[in-house]
């Protein structure tokens, strides 16, 4: 039997064979307490000294019991846990399977160092926060597959062994030994795949897939992740948006038991940008960014008339507290980190500005400024694409998110198609996009607007999706305008664009970051604390070890050799 079936007991019933681990082993005189724990929950057993159970029984170990369901003493009562107000007179004992001395103790909280944790993730899986964060992973599991039965959307898998699908970062390698001296990818989305269902004739689509991009792992990113991956045939940005919100709301209030209000909100990259200066903006913070370029159009400070005649503009945002001079300087530190030129402020107190350029202000200046109010105004002034990550970054340190129990969803759309990352143009989502309009990236790719849509979470993109392109000529135009030569298209992309030719329907879809949801959801620092058996921050598992080294002779069979092994 397991701790849940006690509540169908009575006080001085017999428990017969209740099995479970040993949490917690308490000496009191002539009785020992020892709590017992299993995936339902825990119970006080109580030992009489006759047995020597302190000596014979450690943490962990693996035991069955027979006993009697008893009352507790009205004063022993503990009304904290499920039966606390119950123990157990142990009459036999059977000792299933000792444990070792423990690398940690399995405790809610422990301050164990994240790669030992890790490396003996199932004892760290025991410890109940863990248990809660995988079960609300399975539950989740289990309601998306609930709402898709609903919607009548079809569960179809795609192979993880392909040749490559683009999305932005590198791809993990498998070399073929069939196939000496070439490699498979791992999917970095099952995208290419999932717009051949709708070229078969398929009317939708969805899987939970794993995903693989070969990137630097942050708090939010993994090597391998999952996602829950969609396509809908005849469908247009608006019909997956609404599928994507009904979903998400179904989530939310089966398995979280939360409810949230659909439609979301939506702005324009643009908008994101200008208020908010990233287009993941996290609404919980009312404040946003303001222009104050009109304010400074005769201004004598020099910097500030260099940066207006190259055609750069002054944006702000005014806290109602005056900042104490350290809050000042470790802003200003933070945000120099990442490449700004500085932190400009003034501070305003009734009729006085204060502040290391207050001196060359003139006076329609001043007065301009003073009608922000006391408080300080904290700005930055240039090209906005090259300011907007310092803005965010003062906005998410000064301002608090009114409520942090609120889930605030907004679409983000009319991305640019291209962004310019290291020098070199790379689609804003994926190359399989549709522009906003032929015509425009047809004459000018790099101002050209995509259909792409993303969900964004309290700051956290949580999703992206796009109308995708069902032309082949359009489609080799977009790989063209990436840079791709015709050699390139047709060696990489070819076989795509021949399956594009044979009258493709008008496709749309989306994809949800399944691991993101959950961190979100549960409030946990990172996706690493949601995901059974993530990788560290360097891609590595310490657990198994992986990814390890390979023998030479076995990489013979590959046709791989190792260049300079031990550098
Ligand atoms: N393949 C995209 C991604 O993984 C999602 C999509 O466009 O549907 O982000």
């Amino acid at each position: 039997m397991n701790i849940k079936d006690l509540e169908n007991l009575k006080d001085g019933q017999q428990v017969i064979e209740l099995t479970g681990w040993v949490d917690n082993i308490r000496d009191h005189g002539g009785l020992t307490f020892v709590d017992l724990r299993d995936f339902t929950g825990l119970i006080q057993l109580v030992f009489d000294k006759s047995g020597d159970v302190d000596t014979k029984l450690k943490n962990e170990f693996y035991i069955t019991i027979n006993g009697t369901f008893k009352k507790r003493d009205e004063a022993l009562i503990n009304d904290k846990i499920l039966f606390g107000d119950y123990e157990i007179e142990v009459t036999d004992l059977i000792i299933i399977n000792q444990s070792k001395t423990l690398p940690f103790q399995i405790e809610d909280s422990i301050e164990t160092d994240e790669n030992i944790r890790l490396k003996y993730r199932y004892l760290d899986l025991r410890r109940q926060p863990m248990k809660v964060n995988i079960m609300t992973r399975s539950n989740t599991f289990k309601s998306i597959r609930s709402i898709m039965n609903q919607l009548n959307i079809f569960e179809i898998d795609t192979p993880t062994l392909i040749k490559s699908t683009p999305e932005g970062a590198k791809d993990f390698l498998v070399p073929s030994r069939k196939s000496p001296s070439n490699f498979y990818a791992l999917p970095q989305s099952p995208q290419m795949y999932k717009q051949l269902f709708m070229m078969s004739g398929f009317p939708n689509y969805y899987q939970i897939a794993k995903c693989y991009r070969d990137e630097d792992s942050r708090k939010d990113r993994q090597p391998e992740f999952t996602q829950l991956d969609l396509e809908f045939s005849d469908a247009s940005p608006e019909l997956v948006k609404s599928k994507v919100e009904e979903i998400v709301k179904f989530v939310f209030s089966d398995a979280y038991d939360c409810k949230i209000k659909t439609p979301f909100n939506t702005l324009t990259y643009e908008e994101a940008i200008n208020f908010y200066g990233t287009d993941k903006p996290d609404l919980r913070i009312e404040e946003k960014i303001f222009d104050i370029t009109d304010i400074f159009t005769d201004t004598s400070i020099n910097f500030l008339n260099d940066i207006l005649s190259s055609q750069g503009s002054i944006k702000a945002l005014h806290t109602k507290e005056l900042l104490t001079r350290k809050q000042i300087d470790d802003l200003d530190t933070e945000i120099k980190e990442l490449g700004s030129n500085g932190l400009g402020w003034f501070k305003i107190e009734d009729t006085n500005i204060s502040g290391p350029l207050a001196k060359l202000l003139n006076d329609n200046e001043k007065s301009k400024l003073l009608s922000y109010g006391s408080g300080t105004l904290l700005f930055q002034a240039g090209i906005i694409k090259e300011i907007a990550n310092f803005l965010d970054v003062i906005r998410r340190t000064v301002f608090q998110p009114l409520n942090n129990d609120v889930y605030s969803f907004v679409w983000i759309e009319d991305f640019p198609f291209f962004e310019v990352e290291d020098g070199e143009l790379q689609p804003s989502h994926h190359p399989f996009t549709s522009p906003k309009s032929n015509e425009i990236f047809k004459d000018d790719p790099t101002n050209a607007t995509a259909l792409h849509y993303d969900l964004v979470l309290n700051g956290v993109e949580l999703g992206s999706g796009s109308q995708r392109i069902n032309n082949p000529e359009i489609q080799t135009l977009v790989l063209e305008k990436w840079g791709l030569s015709k050699e390139e298209i047709s060696e990489r992309f070819g076989w795509f664009i021949e399956a594009l030719s044979y009258g493709t329907p008008v496709h749309a879809g989306f994809a949800i970051g399944i691991d993101r949801l959950i961190a979100e959801v549960l409030n946990q620092p990172s996706i690493r604390d949601v995901i059974p058996f993530p990788k560290t921050q360097s891609g590595l598992d310490p657990l198994t070890n992986a990814p390890a080294n390979i023998e030479e002779e076995v990489l013979e069979e590959y046709n791989l050799k190792y260049i300079n092994k031990d550098e």
